[in-house]
């Protein structure tokens, strides 16, 4: 599949992104209105890749692991998002122009100058610029920034270290930068306020009543983990398991830019599954990736200022501790192998591990599969170790039973340290502080009970922290309290389980999708070069391009019946009756990525025979009906490839000709 523009053309984004829109794969939303920053809406060809990327989703993930899909609502009450860290911490850090008030999102902005520096240096030394391309809206306001200066060694080096870990700052230190380096807005050549935290979410009130604060979702995680009890019941109690969700997100974010990459409403698909904590979070079908080689940026090489990628079996990157554990890393490779399917370029894929800062407040341990675009590389799907943080936030706010019961086959037995509190004495002895004291007398630690124990019997009494109670001092005296080391049989074990959370972007995964199957082909006959979309049939919009080779009558029936044949078996296609030639009515169709093409000619009439032709390679096989037709279902169904097909069926390699209609 080509995968670059081919004789030698550069890429050129302009030219894609005209071509995507005035084929309308999608639009800027309101665009009569002047359209909205951060808002699209897909129009046909669009919607149906966008259909046939989550369908290939969902056989990929939620049929092939049996997991619990779910679909919950996207507005969600503050309360929840309180609990779950988002109203405090999902924010992303802005600064403001104090001359023309633009607002600027901090890291993006000591990105852009530093590595305007950066390139504007190369350009005084001579060496060549590697092009990573700019907005084109934005390429006035830059040229200021990009002039060629040459800067120190160390100040390169510098620059490149910064940039390495640009993820990994806070609003502080990227404060810090745009002092220390003297970054000024190109626009106003005046540096921006200090940053500032900006909650990304989008708020709303749920009702008439103000009382009611709300959310537009930035995630559909959180509706999963609240319905996890439900779903561990469905499961029949089973673990590990899973569940997913295909549905919108919102985020406001602060300066939307690069067209899908960027958005403020966007399809997500989420997976999370739920795994023991103990013993090591081992994957049952781990055996089945072990040898799948990733493209890997581990967080140490970037905290060391590179970006040095290592090509690694994930089986050994388990084993030697680079992805900690077997289900990160058997998620990994299973979101590369999908990838991989739908058609992204192998070559365009890295994973990337999150720094300590830079990690989402509830992670643990994070990796996003990352594609090469013009824009540089993208995040498009983040693979994050939740831990148990989400289940127990929620659990411990809703006293809710976010946890597995298991029943034990073999009871065991624990030794620890038991209170017992004369309860006839306590409660008077304590009077309303009662319930506060003895919850924090059964909170206590084993290490403390066991200390407590010592105390007790040399003192006779003990003082332990009671928040709240007069000094926060309280002390029990040995005639309330009693606490000795008994064994008690254990027969069932709860815990909280650990989450493993693929998150797809869809939209951005679509984008890169552009991108990477983009290529152009020169006319023939000095046409001009035309777009083509090698979109693998499994994913192309539209599967087959019906063409009459004339407008003569006699191939309508066919045109009819064909399509009626090719909607039975569930493949989309489009007739092109027009009068221009063949080759012109399949490369229009080549812009909208359309894998193959059945021609209609004369001894098509006669025979029932037809010519199927493949996008790419423009090669033609020939044959009966219901064997062009099984050859359609097999490369939509993506079992065969068209160089099966070419094996299969006789070539067809002559010009279509007029044969008289017997
Ligand atoms: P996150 O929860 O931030 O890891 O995001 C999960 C996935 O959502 C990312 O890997 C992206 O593919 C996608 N995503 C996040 N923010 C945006 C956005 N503003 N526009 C489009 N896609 C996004």
């Amino acid at each position: 599949m080509a995968t670059t523009t081919l004789k030698g053309q550069p890429f050129d984004r302009p030219i894609l992104d005209s071509m995507l829109r005035r084929r309308m794969f999608y639009t800027p939303s309101f665009e009569i209105y002047g359209g909205t920053a951060g808002l699209y809406d897909y129009g046909p060809p669009g919607c149906a890749l966008q259909a046939n990327v989550v369908d290939l989703w969902r056989k990929h993930f939620v049929l092939e692991e049996d997991m619990l899909e779910v679909d919950c609502t996207a507005l969600t009450p503050a309360e929840i998002l309180k609990t779950s860290g988002h109203v405090d911490k999902f924010a992303d850090w802005m600064c403001k122009d104090p001359k023309n008030g633009d607002i600027i999102r901090a890291d993006h902005f000591v990105e852009e100058i530093l590595e305007a520096r950066l390139k504007g240096d190369k350009e005084a030394r001579g060496l060549k610029v590697e092009e990573k391309e700019e907005d084109p809206k934005k390429k006035k306001k830059k040229s200021k920034a990009t002039e060629a200066i040459k800067l120190d060694d160390a100040v390169v080096k510098e620059y490149e270290e910064i940039l390495a870990q640009i993820d990994n700052y806070g609003g502080e230190e990227l404060g810090a930068l745009i002092k220390k380096y003297e970054l000024k807005n190109p626009a106003t050549g005046v540096e921006p306020s200090p940053p500032a935290a900006f909650n990304l979410m989008f708020q709303t009130t749920i009702g008439p009543s103000s009382n009611a604060p709300g959310y537009l979702r930035p995630e559909t995680a959180q509706g999963q983990f609240l319905n996890f009890a439900k779903l561990l019941e469905f499961n029949q109690q089973q673990m590990p398991f899973a569940s997913a969700s295909v549905g919108k997100s919102f985020r406001n974010e602060i300066s939307p830019r690069a067209g899908l990459l960027r958005v403020r409403e966007f399809l997500m698909a989420e997976i999370e599954h739920y795994v023991d904590p103990e013993g090591g979070k081992k994957h049952a079908r781990f055996h089945e990736v072990a040898d799948v080689e990733l493209v890997l940026l581990n967080r140490h090489t970037q905290l060391a200022g590179k970006t040095d990628v290592k090509k690694v079996a994930i089986g050994k990157a388990v084993a030697d501790g680079t992805v900690d554990n077997e289900t990160l890393g058997y998620f990994l490779a299973r979101i590369h192998l999908f990838l991989k399917k739908i058609g992204v370029d192998q070559s365009k894929i890295r994973f990337r591990q999150h720094m300590a800062n830079e990690m989402a407040h509830y992670a643990a341990d994070c990796w996003d599969a990352e594609l090469q675009t013009s824009y540089g590389w993208i995040e498009c799907v983040g693979c994050a170790d939740r831990s148990a943080y989400d289940l127990t936030v929620h659990a411990k706010k809703t006293g809710a039973p976010l946890m597995v019961r298991e029943r034990l086959e073999t009871p065991i037995s624990i030794e620890e340290w038991q209170i017992d509190l004369d309860k006839k004495k306590f409660g008077p002895f304590f009077k309303k502080d009662g319930k506060t004291v003895e919850a924090a007398i059964e909170a206590l630690s084993q290490e403390k009970r066991e200390a407590l124990a010592q105390e007790l019997k040399q003192d006779g009494k003990i003082i332990i922290d009671v928040e709240g109670v007069g000094s926060g001092k309280v002390e029990v005296s040995k005639d309330l309290i009693a606490i000795e080391k008994r064994t008690r049989v254990e027969n069932t074990r709860e815990y909280t389980p650990n989450v493993i959370e693929p998150s797809f972007g869809i939209g951005r995964i679509l984008y890169c999708l552009f991108e990477h199957n983009y290529w152009t082909r020169g006319g023939d006959g000095g046409d001009e070069a035309r777009g083509v979309l090698s979109f693998p049939p499994p994913v192309a919009p539209t599967k087959v391009l019906l063409v009459p080779l004339s407008s003569h009558e006699s191939f309508k029936p066919l045109l009819k019946y064909m399509s009626l044949k090719l909607r039975t078996l569930g493949v989309s296609s489009r007739v092109d009756d027009s009068s221009a030639s063949i080759g012109k009515r399949y490369s229009r169709n080549d812009e909208l990525g359309t894998p193959l093409g059945i021609t209609i000619d004369f001894q098509s009439v006669n025979d029932k025979t037809y010519t199927l032709r493949d996008r790419d390679s423009t090669k033609q096989v020939r044959a009966d009906e219901d064997t062009i037709l099984a050859a359609i279902k097999s490369l939509v169904d993506g079992v065969k490839v068209w160089a099966d097909i070419e094996k299969e069926l006789p070539a067809f390699e002559g010009q279509e000709t007029d044969i008289p209609v017997r």
